[in-house]
């Protein structure tokens, strides 16, 4: 399928041809572990369902070529595919992570990976002599997340992408925030791209997934290796499932930005609203790197579905979550139905507190997540919460 396809075609057709025997439309479910052999070692191509299986293929093919890339490769959860990428690290490689970044990474590098070995650091990478200061050389890779969670704190793509070329580190960028849809790293320069497919993959919030991205055959055939070795692949369901999800994903994507947009505008000077956080207002300070970085299947930017807002106290806080009727108290973001969520107690639960005071993530800090409800309902509700 040729790759100068646009976003939304490459949803419908990439890894969804009919069926060889049968020709249905809807590509088959493989439930299947393993596969018949003619002989001795002769397969079709498939021979144990860990290593390889056709509906985990045709969802591979279609995620990467949703990024622009030739090589996908499907894991069982976001962290699933983090941990993977970190398995390429030899004893004693270095690793910078953004000093922002999802708590599920922060405890898997500290509490887990640091005991075998392997050495992180966390920094601000939206300031490049910061990033720049830290690389040694046994620097490997450096992960970073943008837009950050849930500050929507911003990190230059190109730039971070030149200086790891300058000093021979791959960059990987966890571009779970903004989907496949609304940012591509690798156009920028990044080596590879991860993905929670939980989020705005599968927007439906009924599945776990996560996926690595990448051009480099190289690292590909090590992650292949590394997916087939460790086994923490999705079930052919949940494949089917994210196979399905995508064909949907620019429009879900595209109105949840669009609702987010209007939310932040006339939220933005509402007065129980101490602050807040947008990538797509003016008032926010990496405004204009947004607006290159981030851009749809048209070139047209998009500012995400996430809005971070600050209520000023503990009692109005709890106030607000205690009226709030369509956003759903509750972890994870990127699906149709609005959630509503205090990182602080919650998504960031494990990141020591003195980390969270230095980043400015507060108690009173709300996340919300912008489904594809109607606007009006939406801010209505939002309203009502917030009246005293
Ligand atoms: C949810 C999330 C992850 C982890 O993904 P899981 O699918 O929950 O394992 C990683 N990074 C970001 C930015 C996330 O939001």
């Amino acid at each position: 399928m040729s790759k100068k396809l646009r976003f939304e075609t490459k949803a419908i057709h990439v890894g969804n041809k009919p069926d060889e025997e049968t020709g249905a439309v809807s590509p088959p479910i493989h439930f299947t572990s393993t596969y018949q052999q003619s002989g001795v070692g002769k397969n079709r191509g498939f021979d144990y369902s860990r290593a390889a299986n056709p509906t985990r293929q045709r969802y591979e093919e279609n995620i990467a070529s949703l990024e622009g890339a030739n090589y996908g490769i499907a894991f069982a959860s976001g962290m699933a595919a983090t941990t993977a990428l970190f398995q390429t690290l030899n004893q004693g490689d270095h690793v910078i992570i953004g000093r922002n970044t999802y708590g599920g990474t922060y405890r898997m590098a500290v509490e887990v990976l640091s005991k075998h070995g392997f050495y992180f650091e966390f920094v601000d990478t939206r300031f490049l002599d910061q990033v720049e200061n830290v690389i040694k050389p046994n620097t490997k890779w450096i992960f970073l997340e943008t837009p950050t969670n849930p500050l929507l704190e911003l990190c230059d793509i190109k730039a971070i992408a030149q200086l790891c070329k300058s000093h021979d580190v791959k960059l990987a960028v966890d571009n779970t925030f903004m989907s496949p849809y609304g940012q591509n790293p690798l156009a920028f320069g990044a080596d590879l791209v991860m993905h929670s497919a939980t989020k705005s993959i599968g927007g439906h919030s009924d599945l776990l997934g996560g996926v690595l991205i990448t051009n480099e055959k190289e690292l590909a055939d090590r992650l292949y290796f590394i997916q087939k070795s460790g086994g923490a692949v999705p079930s052919p369901f949940d494949c089917w499932m994210l196979l399905r999800s995508t064909k949907t994903m620019g429009l879900r994507v595209q109105k949840q930005s669009d609702n987010a947009m209007t939310l932040a505008n006339r939220l933005e000077s509402h007065p129980s609203i101490e602050s807040i956080m947008y990538p797509g207002l003016e008032s926010h300070p990496q405004f204009e790197l947004a607006k290159c970085q981030q851009l749809n299947s048209d070139g047209v930017p998009i500012f995400g579905s996430i809005i971070s807002i600050e209520l000023g106290s503990v009692e109005a806080r709890d106030h607000f979550l205690s009226k709030i009727k369509l956003f759903t108290l509750a972890e994870s973001l990127g699906g149709v139905e609005s959630l509503v969520c205090v990182p602080f107690g919650m998504t960031h639960g494990s990141v020591p507190v003195e980390i969270k005071n230095e980043i400015g993530l507060t108690e009173c800090l709300i996340r919300l997540s912008v489904g594809i409800e109607h606007i009006e309902d939406l801010y209505d509700d939002i309203t009502q919460a917030l009246k005293k």
